[in-house]
């Protein structure tokens, strides 16, 4: 009866001045251990900014490896599923096994395949990051791994209480080819004039070629093999849902960063499942950099071919130091500006974008938001605290949304994202932090709005039965 009492005085208390969880946040902002137990129960939504073969932990692409009895290099660690035809120093796992050297070639792995036991000094942390893709991709496209990485990434996010994943899941292939080299120049030649009209003609062209060559064939064929695993593997259920972004790889040359966009977004536009389009690799790369301004007329193309698709795009994941100064002044400006991104990924540079202020406007009237990733901006670019431009987004009312990135590779999760947050900026309240999470559903993809809205009415319930728990075990606040 007693307890009865207090939940209803509690229940009542919380109601009328919503001030309890605010008071025991605030009290737990500066010790870690108590903000991971508040934020790994808090309810966080969805995760939008998620790459796929970047938050499968090593230990899963390893144990994959071992099972199919692929082969080492000693000396490299380069992994392949047979010994290469004059290679040497390449042993099967199941010699490792034998010889008792498999536990520690799996702790050498595990370090070669994300960021663990980083030093920080004896190789540059963005290669380290960036390096463990083509590591760890001979797993990752081995048969029946996807299975295991999706269920993977579904029960991490049910642990966390994340009820909604859009991952960036993978690139289009398409064996055909677009066009010879020749076009790549007539590209590039475009764009060292900054000449719009021959880009958009060139384009055109592409892109007669794609439909001639039967290409968009290749975007079906991609629809059918996620809607198969999406539904055999059962991923939606009453309490989680996922979804796909497709991507291109930004670091290819230009005519197949085209053909993959167009096949992005030609998938993207028929396929329910599949809510959006990316473009990823390290935005630093020189190709990428010498390629930039064409990316931004490629978007730009595709989204007059297909209004309806959603795009987000890595934009501003650079720093000072990383690139010349001039570099970090443009590139969300045209991702917004050009490209028409619906929203940005890091946009870890805005304090030297052109008129910032302008554009941070831009991006608040505009709606588009940004997806902040505290910690892989701290181990790739070495942005962290005062130096992010998180509270300049916040300031202007730029929505935000907080996600994890790569956590298999950062060794992180979702909730740890949230203590950072907590933690570092001191200004953004509980209230805030909530507002973060719905965000995380209403700038999301989906394209089903029954889907979205049901989310919407279960993180509600979610939040209160939370804020209810915390409530009922800290009743002094
Ligand atoms: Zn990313």
């Amino acid at each position: 009866m007693k307890k009865l009492l207090l939940f209803v005085l509690l229940a009542i208390s919380f109601t009328v001045s919503g001030q309890g969880i605010e008071k025991y946040f605030e009290s737990i902002r500066n010790n870690t251990a108590a903000l991971t137990a508040f934020f790994s129960q808090m309810p966080k939504g969805g995760d939008l900014h998620n790459h796929y073969s970047g938050s499968i932990y090593a230990e899963t692409y390893i144990n994959f490896v071992v099972q199919q009895d692929y082969v080492i290099n000693e000396n490299s660690l380069d992994v392949k599923p047979g010994i290469p035809k004059d290679g040497k120093g390449w042993v099967h796992f199941s010699k490792l096994n034998d010889s008792g050297l498999l536990a520690v070639y799996k702790q050498k792995l595990i370090q070669k395949w994300s960021v663990k036991d980083y030093n920080g000094v004896s190789y540059p942390s963005d290669k380290q990051f960036f390096e463990t893709f083509s590591g760890f991709g001979v797993a990752n496209n081995g048969p029946g791994q996807v299975d295991s990485g999706l269920m993977e990434l579904k029960r991490r996010a049910q642990n966390e209480n994340v009820s909604y994943i859009e991952t960036m899941f993978t690139t289009i292939h398409c064996d055909a080819k677009i066009a010879d080299t020749s076009f790549n120049r007539l590209l590039e030649d475009a764009q060292r004039n900054h000449d719009e009209a021959t880009t958009t003609a060139l384009l055109d062209k592409l892109y007669k070629l794609a439909q001639d060559k039967n290409m968009l064939a290749c975007a079906t064929a991609h629809n059918e093999m996620i809607t198969k695993l999406h539904y055999g593997l059962k991923i939606d259920d009453a309490s989680f849902t996922m979804r796909y972004q497709n991507y291109v790889v930004r670091v290819a040359p230009s005519a197949d960063v085209f053909k993959s966009l167009v096949l992005a977004f030609e998938s993207a536009n028929t396929c329910p499942l599949v809510v959006g389009v990316n473009i990823v690799a390290p935005e630093n790369d020189e190709v990428s950099m010498r390629d930039y301004w064409l990316h931004m007329q490629m978007f730009k193309y595709c989204h007059q071919k297909y209004p309806n698709v959603k795009y987000s795009m890595h934009a501003g994941e650079l720093t000072l130091g990383m690139v010349k100064p001039e570099e970090l002044t443009w590139h969300i400006n045209a991702a917004v500006r050009t490209a028409g991104a619906n929203r940005i990924g890091h946009g870890a540079d805005m304090a030297y974008e052109y008129k910032c202020y302008d554009l941070l406007k831009y991006m608040a009237q505009n709606n588009i938001p940004i997806e902040i990733n505290l910690y892989s901006n701290e181990f790739i670019l070495k942005v962290k605290d005062d130096q992010h431009p998180i509270t300049l987004y916040k300031e202007f009312n730029v929505p935000i949304v907080i996600s994890s990135d790569d956590a298999g590779v950062l060794r992180s999760n979702l909730t740890d994202q949230y203590v950072l947050l907590a933690k570092r900026y001191q200004n953004i309240s509980y209230s805030d932090i909530k507002h973060f999470v719905y965000n995380s559903i209403d700038y999301s993809f989906i394209k089903d709005n029954e889907v979205k809205e049901k989310i919407k009415s279960q993180l509600k319930e979610r939040f209160s039965k939370f804020e209810r728990e915390v409530m009922e075990t800290h009743p002094e606040h």
